[in-house]
């Protein structure tokens, strides 16, 4: 089936489908080619029978929740709205509210899917400012792109409702300054298998929704904001995806925080990774950013600022701290700092009422579209210079470390009161209207420990075991890297990496190997069928950082190239040289 044709199959899927739910049981992996069960629920969907009032296949995908009590989907009504805020939406209830949107604006909200989760939804995508939903209109268009994506983490649900509001406002005619001057990619529901394993108990001391809200976990247990260099789940694979189809200037991926009992009622954060470009970096911080937040201080009065930790793991000291791994590519806003598009973490306040958080983060949304819409050059120019400028023979960062603030500035402590979920009788937190300006270092940047110097190319022998080969090539695709295979044997001057030892550390259901060795100069002979890694091609940071051995998110630290025909291997099998091989390497 061609692509079009597919994804109007997968849509179809989710109003069909509604209907026979109810007696198919658990949901069975699609057949090649076919759209899978999209529109399954983990609750045991209830969908009315096929005789039902016009509309009814609209309904949550299940009946034991209080949002089914109520007509939905041509209302445009959030479950939130239609639940007193107790509730969040379903997946089956974001694929009817974001159908009812796009058959009120036929002309301006597009549906289309671009990937599936690991049980088999499709993930839905709403494209708006192109004539239809495909990469090819939306490219045409010429304008900049902003892909908005919530709920990677199912538990933090406002960015959910967030997306679903702003389509509806777009649903309505508003925003066209939006519509005129960017083209925008929103995926309200990243993580539907996590979202839909709806439990009370999760997130516990977040104010709300007190009716449940999903897991951080996908439907394979991983954490799809570590997966995004190991690319082990398909909803990361598809988000790769869309990132080489669709090609966005901007990206917000719209989170919850944890814990710090800082004021601000949103934070958030750039590309953080050394060896991000540095026009990426300072369009993000020196104009984006500062720009954004002045906007939402002027219209509402809220704060917001850089993500932080305070107090930092224990410690007594009073600096204002990055978690120390926040850098790493495994983060989706640094992954795609790392691909030259403009990354934007967001994590609104936990402890803000589930209400008010939808309304920062969808603010948040607003105020980043106009930004762009109103500065399109600056951003494009940006991408543009990070995207031809050459790392080849530049020292780049591979490993990290955060940088202390040279004098201390002013961050807003604030303070929660407790309450109960009456439901759990749990305590959760609420944040008090409280702001305490307070004088301490910040330690929220971050500077490399360790560099290597880009090559012009990295070799991957043709001679590896078969099956590690296909792997390793696997990955590099699922990212969209160019890669060129030889077909016959050479020798070139380039380097080899001397292992003198390994560490392994349990993480993520892995035991990642770090290598711990050095470059060193070697005429490198090169089999046939070998596979050629340009740098010099816009992915190169990326290339970089999966192939440079001491990288704490290459291929060797995911164990890619570990099996038992290689465990006691004294090279690093990848070469790398500043010689040109193949035709590729320009
Ligand atoms: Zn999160």
């Amino acid at each position: 089936m061609k692509r079009a044709s597919r994804l109007a199959a997968a849509w179809a899927a989710c109003v069909v489908l509604a209907f026979v739910s109810s007696t198919s049981g658990a949901p069975q992996g699609p057949p090649a080619g076919a759209p899978p069960a999209a529109s399954q629920g983990q609750r045991g969907a209830q969908g009315p029978g096929p005789g039902g009032p016009p509309g009814a296949s609209q309904a949550p995908a299940t009946g034991t929740r209080a949002s089914a009590a109520a007509p939905v989907g041509a209302s445009l009504v959030t479950v939130p709205e239609r639940t007193n805020y107790v509730e969040t939406s379903l997946y089956q209830d974001v694929m009817a509210f974001m159908r009812a949107a796009a058959a009120k604006a036929p002309q301006t909200i597009h549906l289309t899917t671009f990937g599936y989760s690991f049980e088999g939804r499709a993930l839905p995508l709403a494209v708006v400012g192109a004539k239809d939903a495909t990469p090819q209109a939306v490219k045409a268009t010429g304008k900049p792109r902003v892909y908005i994506q919530a709920n990677i983490h199912a538990g933090e649900v406002e960015g959910k409702e967030a997306c679903l509001e702003l389509l509806r406002e777009l649903a309505n005619g508003q925003h066209a300054e939006w519509v005129k001057s960017t083209v925008l990619l929103i995926a309200p529901i990243f993580n539907p298998d996590g979202n839909d394993r709806t439990n009370l108990a999760n997130r516990g001391r977040q104010n709300g929704p007190i009716g449940g809200m999903g897991q951080r976990a996908n439907g394979q247990g991983l954490d799809l904001n570590r997966d995004f260099m190991k690319m082990e789940s398909p909803e990361a694979r598809s988000m790769a995806m869309l990132m080489t189809n669709y090609e966005p200037h901007v990206e917000v991926s719209l989170h919850t925080t944890d814990g710090s009992l800082h004021a601000y009622q949103l934070t958030y954060n750039s590309p953080l990774h050394p060896a991000t470009a540095p026009s990426i970096v300072d369009a993000d911080r020196n104009g984006l950013l500062p720009a954004v937040t002045r906007a939402i201080k002027e219209k509402h009065g809220w704060d917001f600022y850089y993500y932080g930790n305070l107090p930092f793991r224990g410690s007594t000291e009073r600096v204002y701290t990055a978690d120390t791994d926040l850098y790493t590519a495994r983060f989706e806003e640094n992954y795609v700092g790392l691909r030259n598009c403009l990354g934007i973490l967001s994590e609104t306040f936990s402890y803000l009422p589930f209400k008010d958080r939808i309304a920062v983060a969808k603010g948040f949304v607003e105020e980043i579209v106009t930004y762009t819409a109103r500065n399109g050059e600056r951003i494009r120019k940006a991408i543009a210079d990070a995207s031809t400028a050459s790392i080849v023979g530049k020292e780049l960062g591979v490993l990290g470390r955060t940088v202390r603030s040279a004098q201390p500035v002013q961050i807003l402590m604030g303070e929660c009161e407790e309450e109960r979920n009456p439901y759990t009788g749990a305590i959760m937190l609420r944040r008090k209207d409280v702001s305490k300006p307070e004088q301490m270092f910040e330690a929220i940047t971050f500077e490399a420990t360790e560099t290597s110097r880009a090559p012009r190319a990295y070799i991957i022998p043709g001679n590896l075991p078969t099956r590690m080969l296909q792997r390793v090539l696997d990955r590099l695709q699922a990212h969209g890297v160019k890669t060129q295979k030889l077909t016959s044997a050479t020798t070139v001057k380039g380097e080899q990496f001397k292992i003198t030892s390994t560490e392994a550390r349990a993480f993520q259901n892995h035991n990642t190997r770090t290598l711990v060795g050095e470059w060193a100069a070697a005429d490198l002979t090169v089999p046939e069928g070998s596979v050629v890694v340009p740098v010099e091609q816009p992915l190169g940071r990326l290339v970089f950082l999966l192939l440079e051995p001491r990288s704490n998110d290459s291929l060797a630290y995911w164990n890619l190239f570990d099996d038992d025909a290689t465990r006691d291997l004294k090279a690093y099998p990848v070469m790398r040289t500043m010689e040109s091989v193949g035709s590729s390497t320009k």
